[in-house]
């Protein structure tokens, strides 16, 4: 079939089996005789597929009654808009972690929106590590904590987030989520762009409290309002109908996988793999994450030379192995091992790495 093993950050690798059943069922959704593709958001069949996804994820995540699903457009960049449109209210401080061109995204949306400060960088080192919980000092008058749960330009993650105790922690899990349990107590919102990890474009899931998006500004635009996708069942307007049956399809995966320890044990089986060779030749593959910071989800390196980078890059590409260029903002080498890669592909992955070194060290 010629399919290969994509790195890409994202969109990213879908597993193969989601992929098949969406195959068989795209002429024909269950007898309607009508594709997905085509079904109204009204109808009885889409329903179930809204249904279905948010269930999945709640059951995924461990998710209560308390909690809230909901499928949006606009991907996570426009989360970063609607957090602080939603949360920081006149007379509050939002407090922003910088380990990300994303989280730089972020609070640069918020400053439009009211006062932001950014209460930790490692900008200075190169975003290379995220910070541990006592080093987030929060202001007075909190209106929340925004997070970059998992750096997927730079190849960090947060282990182990802060006890917040009542300033809502948010965080941008775009390409960690469902990736490995987390610990919901800490959280009040979490978005995520489906493309990395749980879907394909054109999908943002939104996972918060129900009592933390209570009582919005009713002067908000309509689609610009958390309210209007928890109170409607995400179908106030035609929600990423296919994107939802994608995410519905995935996660279903996911659970067939044996929920989230299993697939973290997976996740962290691959990624040891990767970190284990950049740590054989350390001089020749230079990981760009202070160790206690690496991302399970995306691994990047550096190479001596960028003529080597692009030698790498290229040949990789001759062995199916493809997406491993860096993220613009960083060049170098980024490998995405989401939860779709199969170890297969981590294997081939680190099989060609050792031949590329052996010939050009
Ligand atoms: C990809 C990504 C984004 C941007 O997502 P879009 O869906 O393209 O808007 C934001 N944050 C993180 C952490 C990402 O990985």
């Amino acid at each position: 079939m010629g399919r290969v093993f994509n790195f890409g950050a994202g969109p990213s690798m879908m597993p193969l089996p989601v992929l098949e059943q969406a195959q068989r069922e795209l002429l024909d959704y269950k007898g309607s005789g009508m594709s997905m593709l085509e079904i109204s958001h009204r109808n009885k069949l889409f329903e179930e597929v809204n249904d279905q996804a948010q269930e999945h994820i709640k059951r995924l995540l461990g998710m209560d009654d308390s909690w809230v699903v909901m499928f949006m457009g606009g991907g996570a960049s426009l989360q970063f808009s609607m957090v602080p449109m939603n949360f920081l209210t006149p007379g509050k401080v939002a407090a922003y972690a910088i380990t990300s061109t994303f989280s730089e995204k972020a609070i640069k949306e918020a400053h439009k929106v009211g006062d932001a400060v950014e209460i930790y960088s490692s900008k200075a080192t190169g975003l290379d590590r995220v910070p541990r919980p006592e080093e987030l000092v929060l202001p007075d008058n909190c209106a929340y904590l925004h997070l970059t749960g998992n750096c997927t330009a730079e190849g960090l993650e947060y282990f182990e987030y802060p006890d917040t105790g009542d300033v809502p922690l948010i965080v941008d899990m775009s390409s960690d989520i469902l990736s490995r349990p987390i610990d919901l107590e800490r959280f009040s919102l979490i978005y995520n762009g489906a493309q990395k990890n749980i879907g394909p474009a054109g999908v943002t899931v939104v996972m918060a409290r129900k009592d933390f998006l209570k009582g919005r500004d009713p002067q908000l635009p309509t689609m610009l309002n958390y309210e209007t996708y928890a109170d409607h069942d995400s179908t106030y307007n035609t929600p990423p109908v296919f994107g939802i049956y994608l995410v519905d399809l995935m996660s279903q995966w996911l659970l067939d996988q044996g929920g989230l320890e299993k697939v973290e044990q997976n996740n962290i089986a691959k990624a040891r793999k990767v970190y284990d060779l950049l740590d054989t030749y350390p001089d020749f593959y230079r990981g760009h994450a202070r160790k206690d910071s690496r991302s399970l989800m995306n691994v990047t390196f550096n190479l001596p030379t960028g003529d080597l980078e692009k030698k790498f890059v290229e040949e990789a590409g001759v062995h199916g192995l493809v997406g491993l260029k860096g993220h613009r903002s960083l060049g170098g080498i980024r490998a995405s091992i989401y939860n779709a890669m199969p170890a297969e592909g981590v294997q081939a992955l680190v099989d060609y790495m050792e031949e590329f070194y052996r010939k050009n060290r």
